[in-house]
């Protein structure tokens, strides 16, 4: 992460956009003009990167296939530590987890430092690029977010999970409709909770919390991400039980790492030492450590 690179390219994109407000100011027909001449810059970037695929170095492979993000040595990475066992606050107040073990081998592979920086879900995707330089975060690959990013390679394949009261009859689709479902706010469980006909979507910034809802009998049921849901079934083993998604209509995820947009040399570097940290067994190793106990 080099800060002061970073901010010189946002004082000089809004430089460009003042300048483009002021030659789009005559009227309709000056910023369609504007618009027009943006979809070409965009089109002329594809072109290139495109071109710096097949035969050309791209920019970001120039100075020898170092990202900018990196070129300090340092890698920083966000991640939301309330997603059991995918990160969590360890016993010594620092965050852990499988995703925390599995970027800190990408950095070792990659010969940089990983810093990980700690913050609500919700704002993991803006702040790529600017507060840190990827994240991971148990984070489903969708078309939406990928709009504001990159991902990685996926490396874990995931699905939506019912958490409901031992007790509860919830048992397909059709039961949900006008319950009171507890999510984490951002979330792809959030996402599906909205779409609920006559439900109530009770946006929660920790998992966890929704879950204590739950057991207090403030919610019909919480929406999360399988392994976590386990993870609180077990917790809870008395008083909650977690139904399989896939009963309920939904789809399969894929979970991947969230990078700028556009930095192909950073993208190379961390599918690379995901690559090896596969073929060497670490990847199973932390699987066995974390998720398959
Ligand atoms: N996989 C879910 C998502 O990407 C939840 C991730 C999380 O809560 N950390 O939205």
């Amino acid at each position: 992460m080099k800060k002061k690179i970073m901010s010189t390219i946002l004082a000089a994109a809004m430089t460009g956009a003042l300048l483009m407000g002021c030659s789009g100011s005559t009227g309709a027909s000056g910023s369609a003009a504007g618009e027009a001449a943006a979809g070409e810059e965009a089109a002329a970037a594809e072109n290139a990167e495109s071109a710096g695929d097949s035969t050309e170095a791209s920019e970001g492979d120039a100075a020898g296939g170092v990202s900018e993000a990196v070129a300090d040595g340092e890698l920083t990475v966000g991640t939301n530590a309330e997603f059991p066992p995918f990160e969590f606050v360890g016993d010594d107040g620092e965050p852990d987890g499988f995703d925390v073990a599995l970027i800190k081998a990408i950095g070792e592979k990659m010969g940089v430092t990983v810093t990980i920086e700690n913050m609500e879900f919700d704002s993991l995707v803006a702040s790529i690029g600017s507060k840190v330089d990827v994240s991971i975060a148990g984070m489903t690959v969708t078309d939406e977010r990928k709009q504001s990013v990159d991902f990685s390679d996926p490396y874990y394949d995931a699905v939506q999970y019912v958490l409901v009261p031992s007790d509860s009859a919830i048992a397909s689709a059709d039961d949900l409709v006008g319950k009171t479902i507890g999510t984490q706010l951002g979330t792809t469980g959030d996402f599906i909770a909205e779409e609920i006909e006559n439900a109530t979507d009770q946006q929660y910034n920790k998992a966890v919390d929704a879950v204590n809802d739950l057991v207090n009998g403030r919610l019909d049921l919480v929406i999360i991400d399988k392994n976590p849901a386990l993870v609180f079934q077990e917790k809870f083993a008395d008083k909650l039980k977690a139904l399989d998604g896939a009963d309920f209509g939904f789809e399969p995820e894929q979970y991947a790492i969230a990078m700028p947009k556009g930095d192909t040399a950073l993208a190379d570097a961390i599918n690379g030492a995901l690559k090896e940290i596969k073929d060497d067994g670490t990847f199973d190793k932390l699987v066995n450590q974390y998720i398959e106990q």
